[in-house]
């Protein structure tokens, strides 16, 4: 079994490619990575054996140097994108160029080594301000950032080369993941503001948005679970992968500030929208339904919101081991 990881270098890839290796999921792992926020520190436990190899090379531009690995190939997980939801107000072609190009040419690259099996990292973000809250699979698809557009786009990608070229595809929109190796979001961003200034922590938002996080360790499980479902069963599949609680962006701010054993740790918040969102885009209130998931495979989340929270932080501090 040979697969692909695009964006293997990255936090939550880098983490599918950990999982694959110790279920012996395959005996070929081919990681494809430009670099721009992945690290090769995170997968140069690989690096030297046998079953592993890393292309340095950008998805954007269609080019035999990572075309050609698709040759012979059995499933590909596609993580490479720019994740960063917030660049989406200010310069919304990256998420256009980042997301939806080089989805595109895995596509066409899959299609011309008749790569059938496919993973889709996607996003609650789809959603947008879901009318409904735990919010099913079946909700519209309204996303109020063009990261959150760009995804929606990939996925319908996704349904046309299963419905052409008879790919079986698990879509998986992802909460919020969080864990060791992260290097955006919320976690990371206090935990850096607070090394700067132990005294004041800038929060953006009114603090009371409320969202779902998942740590990577569950992630990467429900990710090789629900793609196992679709080779199976053939045909396309979306599943939301998230938790069962949701927690506010001030208990977050909390959690990180007792881990880091501070105290009297002032809270600033930066207002940025009239309703208190982080940015512009920003999803204020996400609680996925996992109900799908849960009744049709046997995956649950290990870890509460809460709980991957305190972990995440705690590994980011280096107080617990991944
Ligand atoms: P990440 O930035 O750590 O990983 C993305 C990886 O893709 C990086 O290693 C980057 O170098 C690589 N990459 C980006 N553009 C590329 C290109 N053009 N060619 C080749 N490689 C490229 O982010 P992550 O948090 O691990 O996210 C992985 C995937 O999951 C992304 O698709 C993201 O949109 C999605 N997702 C993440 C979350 C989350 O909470 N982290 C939530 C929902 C969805």
């Amino acid at each position: 079994e040979k697969v692909i990881v695009t964006g293997g270098a990255g936090f939550i890839g880098s983490h599918m490619v950990d999982y694959i290796v110790v279920k012996s999921l395959a005996n070929k792992i081919v990681v494809i990575d430009n670099f721009s926020s992945g690290s090769i520190k995170n997968v140069e436990h690989h690096i030297g054996k046998d079953y592993f190899e890393l292309i340095n090379a950008d998805l954007k531009s269609f080019e035999s140097k990572w075309v050609d690995v698709f040759k012979d190939a059995d499933a590909v997980f596609h993580f490479a994108a720019n994740p960063e939801v917030r660049i989406s107000s200010t310069d919304p072609r990256i998420h256009f160029n980042e997301n939806i190009v080089a989805t595109f040419n895995v596509l066409e690259a899959a299609r011309k080594f008749d790569v059938t099996t496919h993973f889709f990292a996607s996003s609650s973000t789809v959603y947008g301000d879901a009318d409904k809250i735990p919010t099913p699979e079946d909700h519209a698809l309204k996303p109020i950032s063009v990261y959150g557009a760009s995804k929606a786009a990939c996925e319908m990608l996704y349904y046309s080369y299963s419905h052409l070229y008879g790919f079986n595809v698990a879509i998986g929109r992802y909460a919020n993941i969080i864990g060791y190796r992260s290097n955006h979001g919320v976690i990371i961003d206090f935990i850096n503001k607070l090394r700067k200034n132990p005294n004041i922590l800038e929060i953006l938002g009114d603090g009371t948005q409320r969202k779902s996080y998942l740590h990577v360790s569950d992630a990467v499980e429900a990710t090789a679970i629900i793609t196992l479902y679709a080779k199976e069963r053939k045909g396309y599949h979306v599943f939301n992968i998230g938790n069962d609680d949701w927690i506010t962006v001030k208990e977050i701010a909390d959690i990180t500030v007792n881990e880091m054993e501070l105290k009297n740790v002032q809270y600033k918040y930066i207002l940025v929208t009239p309703d208190g969102r982080g940015w512009p885009g920003d999803v204020k209130l996400m609680l996925l339904d996992i109900t799908k998931i849960k009744s049709l495979t046997s995956w649950r989340p290990k870890l509460s919101s809460k709980d991957a929270v305190r972990k995440t932080v705690r590994e980011i501090l280096g107080k617990e081991k991944f």
